[in-house]
């Protein structure tokens, strides 16, 4: 069975066709600057094409991707009708869409009537169904995944603000959460990996990349996590400036005469470690920088781990104990010291690095000691296999 995994963003789509008998890649590509000039990506058989091709609009993509999917070189397929499903990336189903949903024509105006909660990316993924509907026709089953749905459930007390309670009913203001369906999907290689069944395990999963959430997982189920009702809560990232005092950006906006936009600008694109340092947003910029001596990039990487330290040591709390700590995604994935910053003020709850191991590169992995009470792990994200495994489940229902 073969599913088609698809992550539409406003100018861009990116996909990958996964054989879910082996779960392994049989091609993957990008369409990126759609309605401008255009280009194509594609990996498949172990080779790579790159090139310019104008693109109007998404249903053209999806068109170059069918075509290329079944193309004689570039094909790993013979015909369209192999495709078992599509799974389609979606950031945040509100309170509607609480878990993968097959999709028609109504579900999919409802979700375009969602767009204000994450006003960038809705939009694009109603954009990328409308044009795999138009262009595989109906007999092809759409589906979409939220990225929402790991952290739905999750209890009220971790759910609601203490803001009125009428703005939670009139506008449905509360905690999604974000990168739910990469947490949700190393939680459960977390448990594989450690032999244990997720209902054993209480968790904490860190997915740090450019955007950086912290999720607890109890017994297999998101109780709490970083991220807000938009993925500006939290710890400091890139350029957001996760949890501060809301009174700041009131303060900021009346010193300065902002613009609720231009203040949500600044809070958005402007702050986190770049606003800090005045150097990056990349962390590897701020590794640099901080060797040299620069004292704000310093700055920047030692809030950054302080920040998430007291994520994880307050999940740990929440959840009356922690077995296993899960670092994912670009940083998570990649930058030993910064684990290491993490976990070293953690050892009070039995984590305990080894330093060897962390050092060492590789794909799913312990990397704490063989006596360490609780579990540091290394997980590779994989939103693609994950969506995929979603809609796998769906059709199969
Ligand atoms: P996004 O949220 O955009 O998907 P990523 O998960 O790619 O972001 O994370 C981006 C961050 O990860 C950057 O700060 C970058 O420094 C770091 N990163 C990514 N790859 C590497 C690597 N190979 N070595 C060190 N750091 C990396």
């Amino acid at each position: 069975m073969k599913i088609l995994v698809i992550n539409a963003g406003s100018s861009s789509l990116k996909y990958q066709l996964i054989d879910m008998e082996q779960e392994a890649v049989l091609a993957k590509g990008l369409c990126d600057r759609i309605g401008l000039d255009g280009t194509f990506k594609h990996e498949a058989n172990g080779d790579k094409l790159e090139m310019e091709h104008p693109m109007p609009n998404h249903a053209e993509g999806i068109k170059m991707v069918l075509k290329h999917l079944t193309d004689e070189k570039w094909g790993v397929i013979k015909d369209v009708a192999e495709i078992s499903a599509v799974g389609h990336r979606v950031v945040n189903g509100g309170e509607v869409f609480v878990e993968a949903t097959l999709m028609d024509e109504e579900k999919v105006n409802t979700l375009e009537s969602l767009t204000e909660f994450a006003p960038l990316h809705n939009p694009a993924a109603v954009t990328g169904l409308r044009a795999c509907m138009e262009v595989m026709g109906k007999d092809v089953p759409q589906v979409t995944v939220y990225d929402t749905a790991f952290h739905y459930g999750m209890p009220k007390t971790a759910a609601i603000y203490p803001i009125p309670y009428e703005y939670y009913e009139k506008y449905g203001i509360r905690r999604f959460g974000a990168h739910g369906t990469s947490h949700g999907y190393v939680a459960g290689e977390c448990a594989k990996l450690l032999g244990k069944d997720p209902k054993e395990l209480k968790i904490v999963t860190c997915h740090l990349g450019n955007g950086s959430s912290i999720t607890a997982v109890d017994s297999g189920r998101c109780v709490d996590t970083s991220m807000g009702f938009t993925p500006l809560a939290g710890v400091l990232m890139g350029t957001r400036c996760g949890d501060i005092d809301p009174a700041v950006a009131m303060y900021i906006m009346n010193k300065e005469g902002l613009t609720p936009d231009e203040m949500s600008n600044l809070m958005n694109k402007k702050s986190g470690v770049l606003g800090l340092s005045g150097v990056s947003n990349d962390f590897r910029d701020l590794d640099a920088a901080a060797a040299e001596g620069n004292e704000r990039a310093r700055l920047a990487l030692d809030m950054f781990a302080y920040q998430v330290t007291k994520y994880v040591g307050s999940y740990a709390a929440a959840m009356g104990g922690v077995d296993a700590i899960v670092f994912t995604a670009g940083i998570g994935e990649n930058n030993p010291a910064m684990r290491n910053a993490i976990t070293k003020p953690l050892a009070f709850l039995g984590a305990e690095m080894d330093e060897e191991k962390n050092n060492t590169r590789g794909g799913a992995r312990v990397v704490s000691t063989d006596a360490s009470k609780v579990k540091i792990c290394v997980i590779p994200t994989n939103e693609e296999l994950a969506i995929a495994r979603q809609t796998l489940d769906v059709i199969s229902k």
